[in-house]
């Protein structure tokens, strides 16, 4: 692992900010689809460093061996861009005291924090079909973007991105955006749009959300080994709490998916 200090804050909208990154080790990492990251976030007295093992065992040992008062924040964040060693993560404020969107909400250049990752062990390939379905919320949407930079104009897709209002909508081609203020939710929309020939799926965001849209997806015929999903946040929880009955199945689904 290592530090990352902040190099600039952009507020895109008035729920989303985009910080570049500099730190040590960024530019020999190589670049993949959906590239994903720790980021560390030091509690007050303590530090953002843990160990600077690339062995993953070995670095969250050393990581639960911090005493839990010193023990930094760990959450989980997406690479939006990453070229000649500047990282750009960006952040939702999604408004309560988690304290990723707490610390985004009013970093400033110069600013440290720790990372781990991306690594490429991690790393899946995008999915080949007549047509891609992405489908997320705000979390999702820097995955969601980077995913259709990818595409060859040719590929057939659709990417539905669930937003508070349209002062969330970022200007990216081709997504259709699903707005709660007017009442919408990405599931219904979702369920409801027309998908023909082979499809590969991709899902992240609120838990529940991604679970129905699994089953929707599974329920229409589509290969369990063709939908790659993960629950990016839950309702009323922590990244640090506990795993639900829900998150455990999900986790089961996730391995089984991948030896189909
Ligand atoms: C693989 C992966 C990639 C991700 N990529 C990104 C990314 O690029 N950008 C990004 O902003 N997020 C991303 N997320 C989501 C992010 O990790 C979570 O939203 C995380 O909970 C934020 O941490 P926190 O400390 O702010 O809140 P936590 O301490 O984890 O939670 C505090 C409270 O906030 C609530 N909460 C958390 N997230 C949200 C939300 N989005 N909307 C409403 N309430 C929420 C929780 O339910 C809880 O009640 C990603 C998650 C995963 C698993």
């Amino acid at each position: 692992m290592s530090l990352l200090a902040v190099s600039s804050v952009v507020p895109l909208t008035p729920r989303m900010v985009r910080m570049t990154f500099t730190g040590d080790g960024l530019a020999d990492v190589g670049t993949w689809p959906d590239q994903q990251l720790k980021l560390l976030f030091p509690k007050p007295g303590g530090s953002a460093l843990v160990s600077s093992s690339a062995d993953v065992s070995v670095w969250y040992q050393a990581y639960l061996a911090i005493p839990e008062s010193e023990r930094p924040w760990m959450r989980s964040f997406t690479v939006r861009s990453l070229v000649d060693g500047v990282l750009t993560v960006d952040f939702v404020l999604h408004g309560t005291d988690g304290p990723a969107s707490a610390w985004a909400a009013s970093a400033r250049v110069g600013d440290v924090i720790g990372r781990f990752g991306p690594s490429p062990d991690y790393a899946r390939p995008l999915g080949t079909a007549d047509l891609l379905v992405l489908a997320g919320d705000e979390t999702a949407l820097p995955a969601i973007a980077s995913l259709l930079e990818l595409l060859p104009a040719s590929q057939r897709r659709l990417a539905f991105v669930e937003v508070a209002d349209p002062l969330e909508e970022q200007a990216i081609p081709g997504v259709r955006w699903v707005h709660r203020s007017a009442g919408e939710d990405l599931v219904s929309v979702v369920t409801s749009a027309e998908v023909a020939g082979s499809v590969w799926v991709w899902l992240g965001g609120e838990a529940s959300a991604v679970r129905a849209l699994r089953r929707h997806f599974v329920s229409l015929g589509v290969s369990k080994k063709d939908i790659e999903f993960a629950g990016y946040w839950r309702r009323s929880l922590t990244q640090d709490d506990a795993p639900t009955a829900d998150d455990l199945a999900e986790a089961q689904e996730r391995i089984a998916a991948l030896s189909e």
